[in-house]
């Protein structure tokens, strides 16, 4: 199979294949089939790893398998569908989450709460349940992971998820711009929207964590508090704009952010999807905080707290799905904060090959790297 373009045929790629649940990714040759008339086939250049890769592979969310996982990635647009207008061959891209556009929340600009995101992005299909992508012996892969399944050298994206960036600033650091970086962003500036003046906390400074802390500090926030039990994150998130660190496993957390707090914070955010640590990110609010809650536990996680302790100061609790993102929107606001270097998220990358995929994998686990981002082959 060459690797021209073929109206109707498949092209052949790489992609990183999970067999069965917590199986390690395993490169193979596909067959990803043409972009459908609103969709667009994206040669990656460089994909992030994020978090919900490594749960979706352990099957905490019920991905059916096999399949093809990776949902930040950036590239390079290679063919569009017949209905597609906003990008044209060769444009720049980072792909995002999917959405439908025509729910209550789509339509009032809301897409992060699609009314159908569970199965668009981690249905393992297009919405009408068909799959682009072929293994080696002909068999269907499970796909459109996040509407792009882009741990491979192509990638089936939509015209929704696919956003338009500039070409002056390096393609291969945008993936994580898609997902674990709006994410975190996003739950500051859109969600809690954090002002000038204002104290946050914290939870966990991996990806997400981080990518608050830098736009905390790009809102103007007067107090910021990094909670983590990895000093050499903590050491960071001080580099990037927090102006307290606490190391959770050697003091008391909500002791030590009440007390810099002055009685509490304004705003906290769990980044961890840890019980005990979203338990304390509620208990270090100050009267009329709110807390917001982006980590992702295993389905039926419960956590528990004192219902007086919410009602009587007033305080609040909010999911925040992918930062509340307007990804359209965003993306490039973040892109600009970048230039500006008033969000400095390349400080969070450390590049990888696509082969060394189980590496980069393990290597986030065990905290030695934050961001990681695999770079593809060119093929
Ligand atoms: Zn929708
Ligand atoms: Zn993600």
């Amino acid at each position: 199979m060459s690797n021209q373009t073929h109206s109707g045929v498949g092209r052949a790629a790489k992609a990183a294949v999970v067999r069965g649940k917590g199986a390690p990714f395993a490169i193979e040759q596909v067959q990803i089939g043409p972009p459908t008339a609103n969709e667009v086939l994206v040669r990656i250049v460089a994909v992030g790893i994020c978090h919900t890769d490594a749960i979706v592979r352990d099957q905490y969310y019920p991905f059916p398998l096999p399949g093809v996982l990776g949902h930040e990635g950036a590239g390079i647009v290679e063919e569009v569908g017949a209905n597609v207008t906003n990008v044209v061959p060769g444009d720049h891209v980072v792909l995002t989450y999917m959405s439908c556009g025509q729910c209550r929340y789509c339509e009032r600009g809301e897409p992060a709460y699609c009314s159908d995101f569970f199965m668009l992005n981690v249905g393992g299909a297009r919405k009408d349940g068909t799959t682009g992508t072929c293994d080696a012996h002909g068999d269907s892969l499970h796909d459109h992971f996040f509407g792009q399944s882009s741990f491979g050298t192509y990638a089936l994206a939509h015209s929704r998820n696919v956003i338009k960036v500039a070409k002056d600033v390096p393609l291969e650091i945008l993936g994580p711009l898609g997902c674990g970086i709006q994410t975190g962003a996003g739950a500051i500036l859109n969600a809690l929207q954090v002002g000038v003046g204002d104290s946050v906390a914290v939870f966990g400074v991996g990806g997400v964590g981080l990518s608050a802390v830098m736009a905390a500090r790009a809102a103007g926030a007067a107090i910021i508090i990094a909670l983590d039990v990895t000093p050499s994150r903590l050491k960071l998130a001080l580099e990037l704009g927090a102006t307290h660190a606490v190391d959770s496993g050697k003091e008391n957390p909500v002791e030590a952010v009440r007390r810099i707090g002055g009685g509490g914070v304004d705003y906290s955010l769990d980044t961890s999807g840890k019980p005990s640590v979203l338990r304390q990110a509620i208990d270090v609010l100050g009267i009329r905080g709110t807390c917001g809650v982006v980590g992702a536990p295993p389905l039926g996680t419960e956590v528990s707290f004192d219902i007086n302790s919410l009602m009587i100061p007033g305080r609040s609790i909010r999911g925040i799905c992918e930062g509340d993102s307007v990804a359209t929107e965003f993306i490039p606001q973040l892109v600009e904060l970048y230039r500006q270097g008033r969000f400095p998220f390349d400080r969070l990358i450390k590049f990888y090959e696509f082969d060394d995929i189980n590496t980069a994998i393990d290597d986030a686990a065990k905290g030695l790297t934050i961001k990681p981002v695999l770079r593809m082959p060119v093929v």
